[in-house]
């Protein structure tokens, strides 16, 4: 047993699911680092409540579309400092638009966010967790990325790879002891989703056979389980944690 901390990263940690993940896993006894790109008040308020509820915290401010900042953030505050028990990779933006009118750079923004950031996330993850010889890796798709929807290719696409990729990902990483794992949440009551027109909520709400939006809570807790004990036989699969909306 290393004296270093056992961390849970938690990439896009400051607001949403990712700021519920970030207060349950530190409620499960992880020390949590967050990352977050624009918003160092809110990044900063998740790290107060963690440590006012006895865990501990570190916010880093670390663009997920910035592979060279993602490489040099694990070589200096990861790498012989930290346990890295559990990556959730998290962040995610949605850049929406019909396809025939998609400006390439919200296409590019979307993936190199949304799908390129969790590779690099994974890519330096599973160096850390191949040496110590275990890990778990929870990746945040989407229920559109397994379904589609019209107004969002950049983002459907970007969530679909990201479920291939946690395929192969559990597959390369499996004889080392790491699971990867997928949690496709359907649709959650967060500020992603509070932009939407209530007729875009209704209809939505139609096409959920629980007939009701889902909390950033039910996501936590299937992250939970997925990084604790009782899952240490799962791997490559993708949780769909939706009302029923996609089976
Ligand atoms: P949210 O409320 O908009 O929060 C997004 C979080 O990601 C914020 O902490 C934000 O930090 C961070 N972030 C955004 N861009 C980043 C970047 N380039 N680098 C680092 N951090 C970045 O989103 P959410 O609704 O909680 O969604 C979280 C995840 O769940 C996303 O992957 C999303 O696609 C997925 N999801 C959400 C829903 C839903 O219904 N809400 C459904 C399916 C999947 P700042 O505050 O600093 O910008």
């Amino acid at each position: 047993m290393s004296d270093l901390p056992k961390v849970a990263l938690v990439t896009g940690g400051s607001r949403g699911i990712g700021r519920t993940v970030a207060e349950k896993l530190a409620a499960d006894g992880f020390e949590v680092y967050l990352t977050f790109v624009s918003r160092p008040e809110a990044a900063d308020e998740v790290v107060a409540s963690i440590e006012k509820a006895g865990g501990k915290a570190r916010a880093f401010q670390l663009d997920s579309a910035d592979r060279d900042a993602i490489a040099a953030f694990f070589k200096d505050e990861i790498k012989g400092k930290a346990d890295l028990e559990v990556l959730v990779n998290n962040a995610g933006i949605t850049r929406d638009g019909l396809m025939m009118r998609m400006k390439d750079e919200d296409w590019d923004k979307v993936i190199h966010v949304n799908l390129t950031g969790c590779f690099a996330f994974l890519k330096e993850a599973s160096k850390i967790m191949g040496k110590q010889r275990s890990g778990r890796i929870v990746n945040i798709t989407s229920v559109v990325g397994q379904m589609g929807n019209a107004g969002q290719a950049n983002y459907c696409a970007a969530k679909a790879g990201l479920i291939g990729l946690t395929k192969s990902a559990a597959r390369e990483l499996a004889g080392r002891n790491i699971t990867v794992n997928a949690v496709a949440p359907g649709f959650i009551e967060t500020d992603m989703t509070a932009e939407l027109p209530e007729k875009v909520v209704e209809a939505m709400l139609e096409q959920i056979p629980l007939k009701t939006l889902g909390q950033s809570g039910d996501i936590a807790a299937a992250v939970s389980f997925l990084a604790g004990p009782g899952a240490g036989y799962i791997t490559g699969q993708v949780l769909g944690v939706n009302g029923g909306m996609y089976m």
